[in-house]
């Protein structure tokens, strides 16, 4: 959506600088014209007011022309005045992009969640304790900001969590020592934990869900569906769950 603004303004940009180069010509070509006419008619104008006389269709003539170059060159000072202001307008749009990458989205923010071990299951509000029948909504800001309020105490067992996890996983390098999505070389120590099935999809913290893989693989795959990454990584999904299952996944 961003993006496509961007976009947007950047053609916006281009058509009016087009314009202003195709304006700039025509005044440059004319300049010296325009100062002719102009010295011309004042001393029409001039000559007139001495003799009482009629205006003339040759100072009509050369007041259209002088009134036209005129107005063209106003015209592009107006746009001068606007292509400056649309570059102001699309610089900011690019620094509000760059902002917003770089900050997490909720969605990594509830994968690392996951990945220290966080139960992501809905739980309930402790805001509105006397509106029990109506179960409050469970949303991922729910989850997200639960998850920042932890203590550093609930991070370290997190961690331990995650720890104890990926080493009951370790025998599936035994079986295959390379990332089941890959097939990279995979070392324990460099290995990390993904969710075969995303937890934000519903995926669980059981053994058979968990795999051990590289750590671009679990980035890359981020909460997206094995099928999805497979996809946009150029992966031969059905290779990949052949080897999930060869390690004892379900999938
Ligand atoms: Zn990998």
């Amino acid at each position: 959506m961003t993006d496509q603004n961007i976009k947007t303004k950047q053609a916006l940009i281009q058509q009016l600088r087009t314009v202003a180069e195709k304006e700039t010509v025509w005044l440059e070509k004319n300049r010296l014209l325009y100062t002719q006419k102009r010295e011309q008619l004042a001393h029409l104008i001039k000559e007139r007011g001495l003799t009482g006389g009629e205006v003339t269709p040759e100072e009509q003539k050369l007041s259209k022309h002088v009134a036209l170059y005129e107005s063209k060159r106003s015209g592009m000072w107006d746009l001068a005045t606007g292509i400056n202001r649309e570059e102001k307008n699309l610089q900011a749009m690019k620094a509000r992009r760059k902002k917003k990458k770089q900050t997490l989205s909720e969605k990594e923010i509830l994968k690392f969640a996951d990945q220290l071990g966080y139960a992501v299951e809905p739980i309930e509000s402790r805001s509105k304790p006397k509106r029990t029948s109506r179960k409050p909504k469970q949303s991922e800001d729910t989850v997200v900001d639960l998850w920042r309020d932890k203590s550093e105490v609930d991070v370290a067992s997190a961690r331990s969590k995650q720890t104890s996890a990926k080493r009951r996983l370790a025998g599936q390098l035994n079986t295959f020592n390379r990332c089941p999505y890959c097939t990279e070389k995979l070392t324990f120590e460099r290995s990390h934990v993904d969710h075969i099935h995303p937890v934000s999809k519903g995926g669980v913290s059981e053994d058979y869900n968990l795999v051990l893989v590289c750590a671009p693989c679990n980035t890359s795959k981020g909460s997206k569906t094995l099928r999805a990454f497979c996809r946009d990584s150029e992966l031969n999904f059905e290779v990949v769950v052949a080897r999930l299952e060869q390690i004892g996944k379900e999938v």
